[in-house]
Order: structure tokens, then C-alpha cells, then sequence
């Protein structure tokens, strides 16, 4: 008997919880040197996308970190909560966070997330 079935990954997932904040977002960031003008940055699903902004030192990558993020970007992950359940495993949830989906580094709301395992 020959089956010729090797098994395929059996790929299993988990539901999790992170803060709202990893779920993105499009957050409006002034200029210092101009106060007329507004830089829009992307914080995209986290796990998923790089941030963008739409300054012109992120469109020709000039200034910008390693990680290419320039000025706007890094300060909007800053002031980021970004609490995931399964990265911070130090700060969990209690119970009563966990039902009401609170999240417990910034007291915001928690989006289910799932994750494989
Ligand atoms: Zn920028
Ligand atoms: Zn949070």
C-alpha cells in the first residue's frame, strides 16, 4: 500500500491579544520647521508592514535610521504603546483585563490577533 502523502505542515494558530496601537493606524505629525505643514504617518498592522510617512526625508531616505524611519516615524513608535501578548510576555493581562480586553501597559483596548504556533 502506498499512500504518497509525505503529510502536509499542519500549520496550527493561536489567538492572542495586543494593543489596538499594533493594529495601525494613520497618525498626522507637524513639521518643526514648518508649522503649515503635516506629515501623514502609517504605522500599518505592525507585524505585517513598515512604517511610512509622507515627509520628503522618508521619500528619499535622506536622515533617516537604520531601520529607515525618519524623524515623524520615530517619534509616532514612540509614543506607541505596542503591547502583544506574546512579546511582552512580563506585563500580562489579569482576568478581568483579559475579558474586558484591556489592554494592561496603556489601559486601551486589545484587538484579538492570531499567530501561528
Ligand atoms: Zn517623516
Ligand atoms: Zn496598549
Amino acid at each position: 500500500m502506498t499512500t504518497g502523502y509525505k503529510g502536509a505542515a499542519i500549520q496550527a494558530f493561536a489567538t492572542v491579544s495586543m494593543c489596538r496601537s499594533l493594529s495601525g493606524k494613520e497618525v498626522e505629525v507637524r513639521s518643526d520647521s514648518n508649522p503649515d505643514e503635516v506629515y501623514t504617518v502609517g504605522t500599518g498592522a505592525i507585524e505585517r508592514s513598515t512604517p511610512t510617512c509622507t515627509c520628503n526625508s522618508f521619500k528619499y531616505q535622506q536622515g533617516v535610521d537604520k531601520h529607515g524611519a525618519c524623524k515623524h516615524i520615530r517619534k509616532v513608535v514612540s509614543a506607541m504603546c505596542g503591547w502583544h501578548s506574546q512579546w511582552n510576555t512580563g506585563e500580562r493581562q489579569s482576568s478581568r483585563q483579559e475579558k474586558a480586553q484591556i489592554c494592561p501597559r496603556c489601559g486601551g483596548p486589545t484587538v484579538p490577533c492570531r499567530v501561528a504556533v
